[in-house]
């Protein structure tokens, strides 16, 4: 009787179905394969296996391994076991059981060993039902993207009070807690320092958060975006008490912050707080050297044995979008790899990193970022020497190096969609245009029933916010100029 087995490969996110079917004397066994894996599609039949010399042969002299080695690049892949087992079973020489391997998940403590990153699901650009509304999250959409995701056998999603309006939080509970066990996913938020005066709202914050993730604990709590201006308003609010009590009660596993500002805090917040477990950080290949000093805080926090979490490795999409020229450096070196591959597998291959987070925004996204986990190598020295020059390209290119954060949009008076009419200019920088351009249509559209970037008050609400640092008041004024006349 035929026997089928199943085999869920893990990170490639390719599932691949065995069929065995014995001869009518049981000596031998064919088996036919179907897979959306290529590789094993080149020759997805193997015949006549003699099945008692099979089971029972090494593996240097395995009919199955042989075709394995002819076919499939990669020695983690279980497909050859999974054919195995099968005929096996086909040949009534094992019992079908179920076989799984399980990652052992804990706390990372690193004392200067290196560790392999993973990649998170960032859920600050979720999918939206209209572009124009952050709050819109295009929940059918990710459930699909989380269910890839969590296939691929990947799970740890960070989300944030602030994120799409408030909404992120809500969304990934409906997308995420509501369809899976709570031990088949990790999950991260963060306390909204910057709405918060009292310790008292820090508590009652942090208590809704739980209600709308629908969670009985977080497994990774940060506190959001520490930068000079809102460590003292921290400790007034007394919010490393508040993760530390939280974690003693069980509602947190593990403690750290977000962050964006200088080597100099970042040492002295690790220093004063030696009890944070990791720090999330920003890090692409554009910033390592620049105002945001990636590699400087990278350094830190591995000087203090503290593990690093990576947000924006695609600068809010920048590095995903680069200018032909880079592009063709990317495609010349690795054809049909895009050019978010680069980023990501940049900062994967750096020392001390824990998790890559990639925000991603479609089902198309994230089948991108899967594709190339799935064989994860980091940079070689002539790929990095490649990423070297494509980002001298890219700095030359971007008008404003803004991330799309909206961080600074929230306390905006006159309610400037900074963010938008930045990522619109820069568009029209990259492909200066000779009349009539795409970019200033959209800014007319868009601008409809918000202020304009000539409206601003210069109040300077939106520069306190900036993680990136941006003179958003005088480059508003560059915006206004270019597509206001
Ligand atoms: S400075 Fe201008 S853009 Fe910034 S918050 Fe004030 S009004 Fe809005
Ligand atoms: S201007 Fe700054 S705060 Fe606003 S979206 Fe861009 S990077 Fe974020």
């Amino acid at each position: 009787m035929s026997e089928t087995a199943i085999v869920k490969a893990g990170v490639c996110g390719k599932t691949t179905r065995i069929t065995a079917t014995p001869s009518d004397d049981m000596m031998s066994v064919s088996v036919r394969m179907e897979s959306d894996c290529p590789m094993v599609s080149k020759v997805p039949v193997i015949e006549n296996i003699a099945c008692y010399e099979e089971v029972g042969t090494p593996f240097n002299e395995s009919v199955i391994y042989k075709w394995a080695s002819e076919n499939i690049r990669h020695t983690a892949c279980p497909v050859p076991c999974g054919i195995v087992k099968c005929v096996e079973a086909a040949a009534g020489l094992g019992l079908k059981k179920p076989v799984s391997i399980e990652w052992e998940r804990g706390p990372v403590r690193l004392t200067g060993c290196d560790i392999m990153a993973e990649l998170g699901f960032g859920l600050m650009r979720l999918p939206l039902k209209d572009p124009a509304d952050q709050s819109s999250v295009d929940v059918p959409q990710l459930k699909e993207m989380v269910d890839m995701f969590l296939e691929a056998g990947l799970d740890y999603f960070d989300t944030a009070y602030m994120y799409h309006n408030n909404v992120s939080e809500k969304a990934i509970k409906e997308a995420l807690v509501d369809r899976y066990p709570r031990d088949r996913y990790r999950i991260a938020t963060k306390l909204p320092i910057m709405m918060i005066d009292s310790p008292e709202k820090a508590e009652a914050v942090f208590e809704e958060q739980l209600a709308k993730v629908g969670v009985d604990y977080f497994d990774n709590y940060l506190i959001h975006n520490i930068c000079g201006e809102f460590y003292s308003n921290m400790e007034k609010c007394k919010a490393f008490d508040l993760v530390k009590r939280k974690k003693a009660e069980g509602k947190i596993k593990r403690i750290g912050f977000s962050f964006h500002d200088s080597p100099e805090l970042l040492e002295k917040v690790l220093t004063e707080h030696p009890e944070m477990e990791f720090v999330q950080l920003q890090i692409n290949y554009l910033d390592m050297d620049g105002p945001i000093a990636s590699r400087k805080n990278l350094d830190v926090a591995r000087a203090h044995g503290v593990p690093v979490i990576v947000m924006e490795p695609v600068k809010g999409g920048i590095l995903a979008n680069v200018p032909d020229e880079a592009k063709a450096l990317f495609e010349a070196r690795n054809p049909g790899m895009s050019p978010a591959s680069w980023a990501l597998r940049y900062v994967m291959g750096l020392d001390g990193i824990e998790t890559v987070l990639s925000g991603m925004s479609s089902v198309e996204q994230m089948r991108d970022n899967l594709s190339f986990c799935v064989d994860f190598k980091p940079l070689d020295e002539e790929e990095l020497a490649i990423v070297e020059k494509a980002a001298g390209i890219i700095n030359g290119k971007v008008a404003i190096s803004c991330t799309g954060c909206r961080y600074c949009m929230k306390d905006c008076p006159q309610d400037i969609l900074i963010a938008d009419y930045f990522a619109l200019y820069n568009s029209e920088k990259a492909n200066p245009p000779k009349g009539w351009s795409v970019p200033r249509m959209y800014y007319g559209n868009r601008s409809k029933g918000h202020g304009l970037a000539s409206d601003c008050l210069e109040c300077g609400n939106c520069e306190m916010n900036c993680p990136q640092g941006l003179p958003i008041i005088e480059l508003l004024k560059d915006v206004a100029k270019t597509f206001e006349n």
